[in-house]
């Protein structure tokens, strides 16, 4: 433990002056401060004309909060500059926002959700909500994903949304599905990194300013694993449940349940787990447990959450994906696809009785 706090923290910042002879805090860069046990984060908003001005800046910040006594380490980190319409707003005060309420017009909201990357995740997000959509309910996406947006790539979607006249997020649409990414919001050639305290501001903005219209069912591609990013999206979405994806294998499975751990601390109710990658077809017709078997199914069972079922480890599925359509679209007549149906209607059927 140390005593540096975050009025020792704010006080420091308040005495640095910059080239211009303007402070830090006269110039409006600090997105977020976090800090704990002498480790300490600062957030700073930064865009494409002045990022490297702004990297200069996260220099001076780590060297003067050093000589802090006490202190251990001192990153600086770069955001994007919010969208335009808030940036006064969330400059001013961007320290502590309040979870959002309810989101107007959204009858459910469902984090997809892993311990671990790479299991499926979002591949299962695109394809349940094409499911939903399927089975005729009105589906949004919204890939929070901060680490790796992938939604674009899956759905072929690219280029920055528009803004409406009532200053409202123009999701993009695929088959009557309102789609929105975090990916559409960044710019992969710049260096960005969303943590900490910039994720919910990013997180809510895309929620909450973006013109769903009326929803069934609002789908939340999570960042994979269980730190402060997930945390923080798990409290600042009224979530009304998640459902965690694994494959099979032990240490898939492992980080499954400190991630279904993480939404029991934050009161989310666990909806259901979905084995993805259960087992490979042979040519010959028999199944392969690649990763192992029933690995995802046991631990449902020992932790009494809801079995929700299986997707095979599949080519197709594979290529769906890098073609930028999902599965359950690109092959209509499939088992696999059926399969997804069964998980919408479950998944439909779950959140029904739970209203
Ligand atoms: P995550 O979101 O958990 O990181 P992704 O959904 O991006 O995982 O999937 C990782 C990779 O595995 C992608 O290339 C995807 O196409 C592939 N994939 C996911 N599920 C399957 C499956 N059941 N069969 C074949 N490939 C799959």
């Amino acid at each position: 433990m140390t005593d540096i706090t975050k009025e020792i923290i704010e006080k420091k910042l308040t005495s640095i002056v910059l080239g211009n002879k303007k402070s830090l805090v006269e110039e409006n860069i600090i997105e977020g401060i976090s800090h704990k046990d002498g480790h300490v984060q600062i957030s700073l908003y930064a865009n494409k004309d002045n990022i490297e001005e702004i990297e200069k800046v996260g220099k001076l910040i780590e060297k003067e909060l050093s000589s802090i006594k006490g202190m251990i380490s001192v990153t600086s980190v770069l955001t994007n500059e919010p969208l335009k319409q808030n940036a006064s707003k969330e400059a001013k005060q961007p320290k502590e926002p309040k979870p959002v309420e309810k989101i107007q017009g959204i009858k459910n909201i469902i984090a997809i959700a892993s311990g671990k990357g790479g299991v499926g995740k979002s591949t299962m997000s695109i394809n349940i909500a094409s499911a939903l959509s399927s089975i005729g309910k009105r589906v949004g996406i919204l890939d929070a994903d901060i680490h790796g947006p992938s939604i674009p790539h899956m759905l072929a979607l690219k280029g920055k949304p528009e803004v409406n006249e009532n200053k409202k997020i123009v999701p993009f649409e695929f088959e009557n599905m309102k789609v929105m990414s975090i990916g559409f919001l960044i710019n992969e050639d710049q260096p960005v990194v969303w943590r900490g305290p910039m994720v919910h501001s990013a997180i809510k903005q895309m929620a909450t300013d973006t013109n769903w219209g009326e929803l069934d069912f609002l789908i939340i591609d999570m960042p994979p694993g269980t730190g402060d990013a997930q945390i923080t999206v798990s409290q600042h979405l009224p979530l009304d449940g998640a459902i965690i994806v694994s494959t099979p294998q032990p240490v898939a499975v492992n980080d499954a349940v400190k991630a279904i751990g993480m939404f029991k601390k934050v009161n989310i109710e666990i909806l259901g787990i979905i084995e993805n990658m259960s087992y490979l077809v042979l040519n010959d017709g028999t199944k392969e447990n690649i990763f192992g078997e029933d690995g995802a199914k046991e631990m449902a069972k020992k932790l009494n959450i809801e079995f929700i079922g299986e997707i095979p480890l599949d080519k197709e599925i594979r290529e769906s994906c890098d073609d930028g359509i999902p599965f359950v679209f690109s092959q209509p007549k499939s088992l696999i696809k059926d399969i997804f149906i069964s998980f919408a209607k479950k998944i439909d059927e779950i959140l029904s009785k739970k209203s």
